[in-house]
């Protein structure tokens, strides 16, 4: 039974906490440690930390701090999933606290390209560990170890190399012997920019946030300042030419940033989001003059006209009202996609490229109350789908589509079944006709088993 635990600080690492113990333990190998905390051999991860939930089981009797308090506290995690999708996030945090999932998320993340960005030796601030070594507790800090961080934003200090390295086989506190002071000439003339990026990447690991959507607001921003072609494609070659000179080479190397790493990602936007490392997501951001937060996703102008836009569900109190907010952008085979969805449930979709006639779009989802509606047009009014079409503005596909889902608040009585199989056995000469295609329709709503039986689907 593990008798102590180190309690951890603000903004430590988990392979600090683990650290400490190691320490504290007088434990003479690193895989004593870790058998002890995880049950098995294994190197203490700086940024993929991993067995969360092995260890604070081993911690249970202490009322230690819960699993996810402890993920999203103590290690990167906040960091490595803000720009993933929910599914993506859901793999990550398995990964981490189970060690599930190995390979899916080596393939995900490419996993590669993110750990190129590590730093080679852990990195501290010497005024922290001053500050900290004073009160005999120096350890090793969470936000000076992301990628591309190397400053203090406590004390403006750059960042040093300690002697341990970045996810080494040992685990090696941060004292005495493993700080060391070395050469930071050539960063500090870079040291205002560097500010930018540890103040960014350090939002990151504060908050768990969603920028799952950021392609939104990189094609809106992109396409205001000119770096989308006609044709909706974004223009990597001038973003690209733009980017070095705005960051220069010498900056770009210190963040372990190669030029073809650089091209690389920036042909992912909008296609493999989560294969984009945030430290690329950080520097694009800067360099379009944003930063993290609301001011991100003010911008009303879009690509596809101004917010607010139209809800385009006739039985919507908002209709043709431009009440919408709610947009996003995909970018699908090449095409340029605008994603609208109003409260009412109604959501539709517009090519880039056919973006100004009004009337091409494609209904994606259309809400409770405008199928009730549409059920009572087909059924109750028994008006022809031709003028049903018309009436609600959407394609014959949209209507078909509807007609042959469940409606929840649909009642089937004996009657019904018997009229609507009645329809289909007398009614097959007018195959293609309006009344054949509802009372199809309507049994294989619900009446599966019989449709099946007479060969209809
Ligand atoms: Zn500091
Ligand atoms: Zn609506």
């Amino acid at each position: 039974m593990i008798t102590f635990f180190p309690t951890p600080y603000e903004d430590e690492l988990a392979y600090s906490i683990v650290s400490r113990y190691h320490k504290w333990s007088y434990n003479i190998t690193g895989s004593l440690t870790t058998q002890e905390l995880f049950e098995k051999n294994l190197i203490v991860k700086v940024d993929f930390f991993q067995n969360i939930h092995s260890l604070t089981e081993k911690l249970s009797h202490f009322s230690y701090i819960t699993e996810d308090v402890f993920l999203k506290k103590f290690t990167m995690y906040n960091y490595y999933s803000a720009f993933l999708d929910f599914i993506s996030k859901e793999r990550l945090k398995d990964y981490m606290i189970h060690n599930k999932n190995n390979l899916h998320i080596n393939h995900m993340l490419e996993i590669n390209e993110y750990k190129a960005l590590n730093h080679n030796y852990l990195k501290f601030c010497p005024q922290c560990y001053e500050e900290e070594h004073v009160n005999n507790v120096p350890y090793w800090h969470l936000s000076h170890n992301l990628p591309g961080v190397l400053v203090c934003l406590k004390h403006h200090q750059i960042l040093l190399d300690s002697l341990v390295p970045f996810n080494g086989k040992k685990i090696v506190a941060a004292d005495i012997y493993t700080v060391k002071e070395n050469n930071k000439e050539g960063l500090v003339f870079y040291k205002e920019l560097l500010l930018e990026v540890a103040k960014e990447s350090k939002k990151l690991i504060d908050n768990e946030v969603d920028y799952s959507n950021i392609i939104t607001n990189y094609y809106t921003i992109l396409h205001k300042n000119g770096y989308v072609r006609n044709s909706g494609e974004i223009n990597t070659e001038k973003l690209f030419s733009h980017f070095i000179s705005h960051y220069d080479s010498k900056f770009l190397s210190i963040l372990k940033l190669s030029f073809d790493s650089i091209k690389y990602h920036m042909t992912k936007i909008g296609y493999f989001n989560t294969q984009i490392p945030p430290l690329f997501h950080i520097l694009l951001i800067i360099f379009l003059n944003k930063t993290f937060g609301d001011t991100l996703f003010i911008d009303k102008k879009t690509p596809f006209g101004n917010i607010p836009f139209k809800c385009l569900n006739i039985y919507c109190n908002q209709y043709s009202n431009k009440a919408l907010n709610n947009y996003k952008i995909e970018i699908q085979n090449s095409k340029v996609l605008g994603v609208f969805t109003c409260k009412c449930g109604f959501s539709y979709k517009k090519d880039y490229n056919k973006s100004l006639e009004n009337s091409n779009y494609e209904v994606i989802s259309v809400g409770e109350s405008w199928r009730e509606n549409f059920y009572h047009l087909v059924y109750v009014k028994d008006f022809p789908l031709k003028y049903i079409c018309k009436y609600l503005n959407v394609t014959m596909r949209t209507v078909y589509n509807e007609l042959f889902r469940a409606f929840p608040f649909e009642k089937v009585s004996k009657s019904d079944i018997e009229k609507y199989r009645y329809h289909i056995k007398h009614n097959k000469k007018l195959f293609k006709c309006d009344s054949y295609t509802k009372a199809l329709a309507w049994v294989l709503r619900n009446d599966l088993k019989w449709a099946h039986e007479q060969g209809l689907c």
